[in-house]
């Protein structure tokens, strides 16, 4: 395990990984109702099983997509770049070539069957738009829940994040609103490791006028539970369950307990917690966390702080 000074940029940082991974394998075992809910005052477990067949303390789809980028940026490729979108794409495909538990029915209908290689990013794109003309459906949570690195890989340079977490989500989501949440919360991100204050609302400016009203109706996640497959409500759940917490485990419960998509909510909503509060604020558990591709929680801190800007 590295040293990192806690309440140190580099904890909020690695905080976003490790507190996304976190969400996710806490929300798995209760994702759409697999598992009831513990009573209040029990907290939710990282107990496996959800709608894939996954193991104690394993994160998901969230979490494996994140990494894909993760490991594209640690790779050392340009993500601003074509050649660095291709290496994302080409991530997301050896990720779904090894038959993952879980994968979302848009980001499925994209990659399956797609190319890897030179290119990739190109055909994905024109995948996911053929799949917006026939079905109208691309606005998933699908790449708001992976979109976290994106702001580390980036932090601090506001046009970049902009353009990359929109250039990312459109690889597998074609609806522009995908793009706009994964900007948004990208920016929230890269504030709260500034600053260690979380304000959504910073990233206001760089997304279309109906986002401002969106963040103030979300007040429950429980409110959001019915559509939170939908990236607006999924954002709008996490944000509930970011603005009242009081730690990071508060704020993984309230998104858990919102119910719906709730390794997603929690995976999303632990991105903006983890960078508030820093890796050393997220509660260990005592299923160990970890998933692919082979990482463990210390491996998703390192990964966070390798991927910084110099
Ligand atoms: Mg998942």
């Amino acid at each position: 395990m590295i040293t990192i000074e806690p309440g140190a940029i580099a904890d909020r940082a690695a905080g976003v990984l490790l507190a996304g991974a976190t969400g996710d394998a806490l929300g798995v075992p209760y994702e759409y109702g697999s598992r009831p809910l513990p009573p209040p005052g029990e907290p939710p477990r990282m107990l496996g099983g959800g709608l894939g067949n996954i193991a104690p303390g394993q994160w998901s789809d969230d979490t494996e997509m994140a990494c894909a980028i993760a490991l594209a940026a640690a790779d050392g490729a340009d993500l601003r770049t074509e050649d660095g979108l291709d290496a994302v794409a080409d991530g997301f495909l050896r990720w779904y070539a090894q038959d993952p538990p879980d994968v979302g029915t848009q980001t499925r209908a994209v990659l399956d069957g797609a190319r890897p290689g030179p290119g990739s990013a190109a055909r994905l794109r024109r995948r996911a738009a053929d799949l917006h003309a026939r079905t109208g459906r691309t606005a998933g949570n699908g790449s708001l829940m992976r979109t976290a690195p994106v702001a580390l890989a980036h932090l601090g340079d506001t046009p970049a994040i902009v353009a990359v977490a929109t250039a990312i989500s459109a690889l597998t989501h074609h609806d522009p609103v995908a793009g706009e949440a994964c900007a948004l919360w990208c920016l929230a991100i890269d504030h709260a490791v500034h600053t260690g204050e979380v304000d959504v609302r910073v990233g206001l400016p760089h997304v279309g006028d109906h986002w401002a009203d969106l963040l103030d109706r979300a007040d429950e996640p429980e409110r959001f539970a019915g559509a939170n497959g939908w990236v607006v409500a999924a954002l709008q759940g996490a944000w509930a369950a970011v603005r009242r917490a009081d730690g990071v485990a508060d704020g993984l419960e309230r998104a858990v307990r919102g119910g719906g998509d709730t390794d997603t909510v929690a995976a999303i909503a632990g991105g903006l917690l983890g960078a508030a509060f820093g890796a050393a604020a997220v509660p260990g558990h005592p299923e160990p966390l970890h998933g692919w591709p082979d990482l463990t929680g210390a491996d998703l801190v390192r990964l966070a702080v390798a991927i910084l800007p110099a």
